[in-house]
């Protein structure tokens, strides 16, 4: 994570379950890159030291993730600075615009801001660790987890990658989604060869209304306004009055109308 620039300095934290319930955590305050495996802490499942090294005051947030998700053994979390800024931007990295995307990571929600290492944070991510694999923090940074640490990682930078492009192709014009048909295919694909339960089928939560695959979580994450309305070409979108009075009164403030 810090040879590719996802932290800086002592931030972010990486965290294994083991098979009999013990939770090896990278140490507080400690530079991922110079950090060496004698330094990880060891703690039980609520987060108490088995050893003498201190664990990252995040840890919390990896022990809810193991809570919520008996499948999970590992978690990466990260503040990568194109993910990152989606979260500062309080948008979702949930359009979908890349195939690969879709059959291997998911939809990324964006989880309201808390203070982190508090509950604060852990309550606003609860409800969407079930049905995500990965999600975004507000201004925050971003947590992705899987059945071993390299999945883990892997859907880290898959994050980060889709952010990237997603950034790039606003530079170009905006980027165009994947039609409705063509997402339904693609989670079939990825349903029939295992990549993702469908805990994870909510790719067309907040875009894709028309289409007959809903949100299972039947929630909204903060950022369904905007990046709906951030959507370029997508075709219907659906707001309130308020949504639209709020959106207009957005982009009066920001110089755009
Ligand atoms: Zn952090």
């Amino acid at each position: 994570m810090y040879e590719r620039s996802y932290v800086v300095s002592s931030d972010g934290n990486v965290s294994v379950r083991l098979d009999d319930g013990r939770v090896v955590a990278t140490p507080t305050m400690t530079c991922k890159g110079r950090m060496t495996e004698d330094s990880c802490a060891v703690t039980d499942i609520k987060g108490k030291a088995l050893n003498d090294r201190k664990a990252s005051s995040e840890l919390m947030m990896h022990l809810l993730i193991y809570e919520e998700r008996p499948d999970v053994k590992a978690v990466c979390h990260a503040h990568p600075p194109n993910g990152t800024a989606f979260a500062v931007a309080g948008l979702a990295i949930d359009q979908p615009i890349l195939s690969e995307v879709i059959l291997t990571l998911g939809c990324v929600p964006l989880a309201e801001y808390g203070t982190p290492s508090t509950q604060e944070l852990t309550e606003a991510m609860r409800p969407l660790v079930k049905h995500h694999n990965a999600l975004l923090m507000a201004n925050h940074g971003a947590v992705a987890y899987g059945t071993d640490i390299w999945q883990a990682f892997d859907r880290l930078e898959t994050l980060e990658h889709t952010a990237k492009i997603a950034i790039l192709s606003r530079l170009l014009g905006g980027s165009k989604n994947l039609p409705a048909d063509a997402i339904e295919k693609l989670i079939n694909v990825r349903e029939a060869a295992g990549y993702l339960g469908e805990n994870a089928r909510c790719q067309a939560c907040g875009y894709l209304h028309e289409t007959r695959l809903t949100c299972p979580t039947g929630e909204r994450t903060v950022s369904d306004t905007q990046a709906r309305a951030a959507t370029n070409g997508a075709g219907k979108i659906a707001l309130t009055r308020d949504e639209l009075v709020e959106l207009l009164s957005q982009a009066v403030q920001s110089g755009k109308i």
